[in-house]
């Protein structure tokens, strides 16, 4: 009858709703055990210039190293910490970590990028929070950039544009992340203050596949031209996607054709060994790496 699958309808979407709650419960309570006992790592993925082809910084990625479940990626957890509010605690250790990574490496002209979220961006707070992880590191701030997505810009735009142009001001970078995917209107590029738009990995995978998206992401280079903010493609995995990033301005790439997030020891050890300190990895002379 209707009211009988009416009602085992009801039993199935509350026993999901259980099974979704109990998981985020047991996500949180892990948490809470990774920030205590330090189970959180930073990776750290580099990032090219291809203008000179040399390497310019890396951007620092979270993992949670659980005793026993392994290694957690990111995709899991923080929208779980967002939830909850731990992401305010584990975004403080995140910004601690990556200033005081960046300030013991041997070239002190690489910069660090940190990814802040939304959820975790408060209007109020994360400007102090930067200036209180600068002061306590001594990282140079023309060395720190962060990166926040769209989703930022929908909400309060006042307050918002008025916390990224103090973070601005202390010589802190604004990079906008996963740009293309969020729901905002182009209009917001105006009107809030950027140094770099990270063209998503989402565009970059199909590019040479598809002309549509081919010319999107010939639109956002042209885009960031005419704004004088520079433009990284991130997911680039591949050479022929780099030759058609480098054909169409493309000012920047990251991606796992020139290192998947790791320790900046291998990363440097694996550069050491290939001879190799640029972006041009696959030249005439060179082996594809
Ligand atoms: P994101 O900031 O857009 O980072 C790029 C993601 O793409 C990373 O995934 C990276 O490992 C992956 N990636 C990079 N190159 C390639 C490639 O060539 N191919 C493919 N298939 N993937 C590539 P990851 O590390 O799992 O991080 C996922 C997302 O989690 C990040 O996206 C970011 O939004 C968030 N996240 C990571 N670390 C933090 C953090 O410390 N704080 C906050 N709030 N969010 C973080
Ligand atoms: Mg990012
Ligand atoms: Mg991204
Ligand atoms: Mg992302």
């Amino acid at each position: 009858s209707a009211k009988r699958s009416g009602r085992s309808t009801f039993v199935w979407y509350t026993s999901e709703m259980d099974a979704d709650a109990q998981k985020r419960k047991e996500i949180e309570a892990g948490l809470v055990k990774a920030l205590r006992f330090g189970q959180f790592e930073l990776l750290f993925q580099p990032q090219y210039s291809l203008t000179d082809n040399q390497l310019k910084g890396y951007e620092s990625l979270i993992r949670w190293n659980h005793p026993t479940k392994g290694t957690i990626p990111p995709d899991v957890f923080i929208p779980v910490a967002e939830e909850t509010g731990l992401i305010e605690q584990i975004g403080d250790w995140v910004l601690n970590r990556a200033c005081q990574e960046a300030v013991s490496w041997p070239d002190q002209t690489l910069r660090i990028a940190v990814n802040v979220s939304g959820a975790q961006f408060s209007a109020g707070e994360t400007q102090k929070k930067v200036a209180k992880a600068l002061r306590e590191t001594g990282l140079d701030p023309r060395r720190l950039e962060i990166e926040i997505t769209e989703s930022l810009l929908i909400s309060d735009t006042d307050a918002v544009v008025e916390t990224l142009q103090q973070i601005r001001e202390m010589g802190v970078a604004i990079a906008m992340d996963d740009f293309g995917t969020g729901y905002s209107s182009l209009s917001y590029l105006s009107r809030f203050p950027f140094d770099k738009i990270k063209i998503d990995r989402s565009f970059v995978q199909n590019l040479g596949e598809d002309a549509g998206t081919d010319a999107i992401v010939t639109s956002i280079i042209g885009l960031g031209r005419s704004l004088d903010v520079l433009i990284t493609a991130e997911g680039v995995e591949t050479p022929e996607q780099v030759t058609l990033l480098r054909a169409a301005g493309c000012d920047m790439v990251q991606g796992y054709l020139y290192g998947r997030p790791g320790s900046v020891e291998a990363h440097e050890e694996h550069r050491a060994r290939l001879g190799y300190n640029r972006a041009e990895f696959w030249d005439e002379n060179d082996d594809l790496v």
